[in-house]
């Protein structure tokens, strides 16, 4: 991000890839950069239009398997956010956004269907819908609380080599081998749906700082905190 200009995000595919409430995210990262005294611009990129080179912070969402299948050859034929990447913006993909980065993920009837490759992970199909609180403990490298949520796929997803999980999971499927979601470079790929940010501040802030490139003042995040004790104890095994 330039110090003179406003933090620029970039909602992929509302019409798409939009089922879970996915733009709960972008009004945290929202909220919390303008607490900052950040300035944010966002822009919401349908699926008929190119994907602005230019953001700083991109997200994409979750949602059906067809919209899915629509979203990755679009992503694709576009190109727009391959560039993003490599010009060093941070991305947040969730659910059907995080297997559409990879090489490959499972279709309507499980055949394999092209991601769009930005990331070395493939996804297919597992035993039965994985639906219910998703939580684990993040990588410790990442500086941030457990993280709690909720999840609602098929995906299983395997991590290549070099690209690292974001978390251990002690509650629910996640990637489906122990681990939830992953993370390399400035990408976040993630199973918690919906507005996990909401539930995750930590993260958010973790996408921020990665963004504006410095570390940023905290915020009293008491009630979040209150809230991830409060799911943990629920959806722990005792
Ligand atoms: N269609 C994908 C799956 O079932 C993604 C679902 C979602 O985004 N919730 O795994």
């Amino acid at each position: 991000m330039q110090s003179d200009s406003a933090l620029r995000l970039v909602w992929i595919y509302p019409d798409l890839l939009s089922t879970y409430g996915d733009q709960g995210n972008v009004l945290v990262l929202e909220q919390r950069a303008q607490r900052r005294g950040i300035p944010v611009e966002t822009v919401h990129v349908r699926s008929a239009d190119p994907v602005p080179e230019s953001g700083d912070i991109y997200l994409i969402g979750g949602g059906e398997d067809r919209p899915q299948i629509l979203a990755s050859e679009r992503l694709r034929r576009d190109g727009g956010l391959h560039r993003a990447i490599q010009r060093g913006a941070a991305l947040l993909a969730v659910c059907a956004g995080y297997q559409i980065m990879g090489t490959t993920f499972g279709g309507e009837e499980g055949q394999p269907v092209d991601g769009i490759g930005l990331i070395d992970i493939s996804s297919g199909r597992g035993q039965g819908r994985a639906v219910g609180e998703l939580a684990g403990e993040a990588d410790p490298a990442l500086g941030i609380p457990t993280l709690t949520g909720f999840e609602n796929h098929m995906g299983v997803t395997r991590l290549g080599a070099g690209i690292r999980p974001l978390a251990r999971t002690a509650v629910g499927v996640g990637n489906g081998d122990g681990t939830e979601g992953c993370y390399t470079g400035k990408i976040v790929g993630t199973y918690l749906h919906g507005p996990a940010l909401a539930r995750n501040p930590g993260l958010a802030d973790l996408l921020l700082t990665w963004a504006v490139g410095a570390q940023l003042p905290p915020i009293d995040d008491a009630w979040f905190d209150r809230l991830r004790e409060e799911r943990l104890a629920a959806v722990l095994p005792h």
